[in-house]
């Protein structure tokens, strides 16, 4: 059994005026009927996908498709297609989806408006932390870091703006670098810079073992997310990924 396919319904019937019949060469005799197709699942409509179009004289009963339309019939047809409206069930589904859509974003909303994540404040404190000249005394692993981006990284994307923090808490550790320009460096420069990163972590002894949770941003997001669980290099990363950092997410208090 089949359960898609397509379907279609009669969406509108009118008279054309000042049409000839080619068979019994009557006028005003043509009727037009029109069925809108539609895709469907399990017979609930999804999506409209074209028409058919008949004309039927009301004196021969002779009956043509559109394609076999005089010109001037398709012009009169032409003129008047939009007495036949498609109807918006015909988009049922879609509707649907987009309506489940529109809700969970909704929801997503109000949930967060609701229950705001602590951790997210946290993660902005830090970020907040950051700063463009860490020293070998506040924040050594910063400070290689940095050592490595001001000789490595294009003087294009300015890295005496970068900004640094290293954080380490029980088994986790967190990076955080601020490259303003971040925007301007491609998908394979910002792996790069990861990388870069990476380099300097791996053979630190006081990240030895620890879950490690990198953050690269931009001037305003978070485009290189690294944690044991997530990554992503895109202007879609999930900055909340980093919020594993500070602990598990709270649970809702109601
Ligand atoms: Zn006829």
């Amino acid at each position: 059994m089949i359960f898609f396919g397509t379907r279609a319904s009669n969406i509108g019937n009118f008279n054309l005026q000042n049409s000839d019949c080619s068979y019994c060469e009557m006028s005003d005799t043509q009727r037009i009927s029109v069925f809108g197709k539609y895709a469907h699942i399990f017979w609930i409509p999804v999506f409209p996908i074209g028409k058919t179009v008949i004309a039927e004289c009301t004196h021969c009963k002779r009956t043509i498709e559109q394609r076999e339309f005089p010109p001037s019939l398709n012009t009169s047809y032409l003129m008047n297609m939009t007495k036949a409206k498609r109807p918006l069930w015909h988009w049922l589904g879609l509707g649907f989806v987009g309506f489940l859509f529109a809700l969970t974003t909704l929801l997503g909303i109000i949930g967060a408006s609701a229950e705001p994540d602590p951790r997210s404040d946290m993660l902005n404190a830090d970020v907040n932390l950051m700063v463009k000249n860490p020293t070998m005394e506040s924040d050594s692993i910063s400070y290689k870091i940095k050592s490595i981006f001001d000789d490595f990284a294009n003087e294009d994307i300015d890295p005496e703006k970068f900004k640094y923090l290293t954080k380490i808490s029980g088994e986790k550790a967190l990076v955080l670098v601020q490259i303003p320009k971040l925007r301007k460096v491609k998908k394979e420069g910002r792996m790069q810079a990861l990388e870069m990163i990476e380099l300097i972590t791996d053979s630190q002894q006081a990240f030895e073992g620890k879950e490690m949770y990198i953050g690269v941003k931009g001037l305003i997001t978070m485009m290189v997310i690294k944690t044991p669980t997530y990554e992503k290099n895109s202007r879609l990363a999930l900055t909340s990924k980093l919020y594993d950092f500070y602990g598990p997410e709270p649970v809702s208090s109601e």
